[in-house]
């Protein structure tokens, strides 16, 4: 029976270009994802879009004298483009400046309101008394109460994952003209958290399929007991407060971002024109729901936009799994943007294939610890395996199928205990590079898939059939046979990894259509 399974990807701020870290993080392993349960025949919504609201995006805007939304267009083209050249295939990927996201957002935020999970109150914020302005979350930095960082802001520390309110930094300042700030007092609508501690606890207590570093980071904040978190700000930019009397303020974005993943699904329904069509991702019990993001997201993913799922109802489904991952490293260094110490995905993508990339970042996973990205290592991994070991595999074997055999699959005689044996091994990995991709194991997933290539190049090597066909034609014919098959379920299980080559192959062995609409099946 095919299985419904919602994808909600972290929607990236529209601020900056990509870099391996996000992609690795969060990117890459959804559509690995994606790619698996569409070749089993599952139906796969997967959304994202860029986040175009925030501080980060007014910065950036008034750094370059250009207005916001010219800033986030630039980069939600860009995001576009990279997702195409890297083959990240979502069903949607839009933006949250859309009036069907406003849309979405504002009733959430009327319903919330109307049931008392949002309300006002007064906020002491900071204000620059040189720049004349309040210094919402990001104008504001100083150092982190909990880490002792130097560079946290005054919505979260990058370095510890902490979300702060700025009157929790220690020797704050605002980020344009360095003046300490003063706080002043403004009214605002708050989101009443606190009123979910314990039905969060109950929840996730039962999420014990979750990764530990997930589940454990979830329960610590519930244990410490949730904050009521303002969810308006004073600035100009973002969803307008449905409410009259705050026509100057908007919705924070860490409130409307989350609410992408509804807005976004209501949208992808709307364009394919059956409107409804959203709802059997979001109100059909058996639909699983995943949410790929990076760990500084848990938090938001984990217990925010769950709060805000249960206060609003109407039977939205809760997230199944969030299978967030760690960071990855540059060269052995924290990757920093500000520092300018990425990579940058289109610099890579303007000079290499995507599938080379897509293997070390697979193979190289930060699924429950950092991992690192060197060029060393991409070199390497790429010479040494995935062209040594897989690339020469179906070199070898499809060259010499084409010149002795006609480009025909040879007519195999009997098998002997050793064909026997590489032909179940591949049948059996079949099976659990299926289990492992369906918990979301993509690491080793790929590794047990690499091990059937090594497994039968070994094999190929015993045989021999380059040698052997001199005196024996029907005994190579026959081990050719067996590695064609190996090589056509092979390509199978790498298919979500390296969806180009496996398609590639795939269309050598002399397959119709698309690898997943041959289907994750023993060919
Ligand atoms: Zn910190
Ligand atoms: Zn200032």
């Amino acid at each position: 029976m095919s299985e419904k399974i919602f994808i909600g990807v972290a929607w990236p701020y529209a601020n900056g270009s990509l870099h391996l870290g996000q992609i690795a993080g969060a990117y890459l392993p959804p559509d690995i994802f994606a790619r698996y349960h569409r070749t089993k025949g599952n139906e796969v919504l997967m959304v994202s879009g860029s986040d175009q609201h925030g501080t980060p995006i007014t910065i950036k805007a008034e750094q370059e004298g250009k207005k916001p939304g010219e800033i986030a267009a630039r980069y939600h083209r860009q995001f576009l483009e990279s997702w195409q050249k890297l083959g990240i295939s979502f069903d949607l990927f839009t933006t949250t400046g859309t009036e069907n996201h406003a849309k979405v957002t504002q009733d959430i935020f009327l319903t919330l309101l109307d049931r008392g999970y949002i309300f006002k109150d007064t906020l002491s914020q900071p204000y620059c008394p040189n720049c004349k302005r309040f210094l919402a979350d990001r104008y504001i930095e100083g150092t982190c109460p909990y880490c002792g960082s130097p560079g946290a802001r005054g919505d979260q520390c990058e370095t510890c994952g902490k979300p702060l309110s700025p009157a929790e930094l220690i020797e704050p300042r605002c980020r344009i003209c360095g003046t300490t700030p003063v706080f002043r007092d403004t009214e605002h609508f708050f989101l009443k958290l606190s009123a979910f501690n314990d039905r969060l606890l109950d929840w996730v207590k039962q999420q014990t399929h979750w990764r530990p570093n997930v589940l454990n980071f979830s329960l610590r904040y519930l244990e410490e007991g949730l904050k009521d978190r303002a969810i308006t700000r004073d600035i100009d930019w973002g969803v307008a407060i449905p409410v009259a009397g705050f026509e100057d303020k908007r919705i924070y974005v860490w409130f409307e971002a989350v609410i992408g993943y509804l807005s976004a699904a209501k949208e992808w329904a709307a364009s394919s024109g059956n409107g409804g069509k959203w709802r059997q991702f979001w109100q059909n019990s058996d639909t699983k729901s995943y949410y790929f993001i990076g760990k500084d997201n848990i938090p938001f993913h984990t217990l925010i936009w769950p709060a805000m799922l249960m206060g609003y109802g109407d039977n939205l489904n809760l997230p199944y799994d969030v299978p967030a991952n760690e960071f990855l490293t540059i060269e052995g260094r924290k990757l920093s943007t500000s520092q300018n110490w990425a990579v940058w995905l289109l610099d890579y993508l303007d000079k290499y294939d995507p599938d080379p990339l897509r293997y070390l970042l697979s193979i190289n996973m930060p699924e429950t610890s950092d991992t690192d990205f060197s060029w060393r290592e991409f070199v390497r991994r790429n010479n040494d395996e995935l062209v040594a070991t897989y690339g020469n595999l179906v070199h070898r074997v499809l060259t010499f199928v084409y010149r002795n055999f006609d480009g025909r699959v040879p007519d195999p005689g009997e098998f002997d205990a050793q064909d026997k044996a590489i032909l179940s091994g591949a049948s059996k990995a079949l099976e659990a590079v299926d289990g492992l991709l369906y918990g979301c194991h993509f690491r080793e997933a790929i590794r047990a898939a690499m091990a059937v290539a090594q497994e039968s190049n070994r094999y190929l090597d015993d045989k021999s059939p380059w040698k052997v066909i001199k005196e024996n034609r029907q005994a190579a014919a026959t081990s050719l046979y067996v590695a064609l098959h190996v090589i056509a379920n092979l390509k199978t299980m790498l298919y979500p990894f390296l969806p180009f080559s496996s398609q590639k192959v795939h269309e050598y062995l002399g397959f119709e259509g698309s690898v997943e609409k041959a289907g994750w099946k023993w060919q």
